[in-house]
């Protein structure tokens, strides 16, 4: 949709219908959400076929303009997962990026209760297609995927240049599950990867395996915290204190 407008606003929307009916996967910050929403008016979509407002997860550059979009668009369901909603409830300013007080970031996370929570292998009706729910957590607990036919709408689980989403513990990140994610979209038959931010790709498996083997290293260092599982240097310390440290062997 974003695209549409000829610039990016917060996240990439994607607006997916089949028939009469239609639905948007995320929706971007708060302020530009009439505009999406009259676009999508002057391409003659009614309002009132709009079925779901689609949370990817809960960070306040996918979801801020929830809220509205519902006003907007009441016939609307909005959905995500259990942990979005948690914290779109909870207004969770740190786990949504609304806070980010180390670099002065302060911005509006308004609450909402989702209308219904969805999860791995759910399906969402549009028309006469369905469009499939993958659970990926990685770079947030609450991360979905949506699968439709060869297309993943993979949302900040990989980007076109083999970055990911951030990493981060205060946002709940955890890097082994991000591996087995970016792995089931290795192993996995789709063609067309449309992330939450920048181009539409192809899926291209050897770059993916580069991103994995990039990530199995952050598992073992300390550049990633609590977020690693273990640091070798600490072990290979405790081996050098047991021999005994030699000065003259350094
Ligand atoms: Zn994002």
């Amino acid at each position: 949709m974003n695209y549409q407008a000829r610039r990016r606003l917060g996240c990439c929307v994607y607006l997916v219908f089949d028939k009469d009916e239609w639905m948007l996967i995320d929706i971007g910050y708060e302020d530009t959400v009439s505009e999406i929403v009259d676009m999508i008016r002057q391409m003659d979509f009614p309002l009132s076929s709009c079925r779901y407002l689609v949370a990817t997860h809960a960070d306040v550059d996918h979801i801020q303009g929830l809220k509205r979009a519902k006003e907007l668009l009441s016939s609307a369901k909005t959905v995500g997962h259990p942990e979005t909603k948690r914290l779109l409830l909870s207004g969770d300013r740190v786990r949504t990026y609304a806070e980010i007080s180390a670099q002065d970031i302060s911005i509006d996370l308004p609450t909402i209760k989702l209308d219904r929570t969805i999860d791995e292998g759910d399906r969402l009706p549009i028309g006469g297609l369905e469009v499939e729910v993958w659970h990926t957590p990685g770079h947030t607990h609450g991360q979905l995927a949506f699968r439709l036919g060869d297309l993943l709408f993979c949302g900040d689980n990989i980007y076109r240049d083999g970055c990911v989403g951030n990493i981060d513990a205060h946002h709940g990140s955890d890097i082994p599950a991000f591996i087995k994610s970016l792995e089931r979209i290795r192993d996995s038959s789709v063609v067309w990867l449309l992330p939450s931010h920048g181009p539409i790709f192809r899926k291209d498996n050897a770059q993916l395996q580069r991103t994995i083997d990039r990530l199995k290293t952050y598992l073992h260092m300390a550049d990633f915290g609590t977020c690693a599982v273990d640091w070798p240097l600490l072990d290979e310390w405790d081996q050098e204190l047991a021999r005994g440290f030699d000065p003259a062997k350094s």
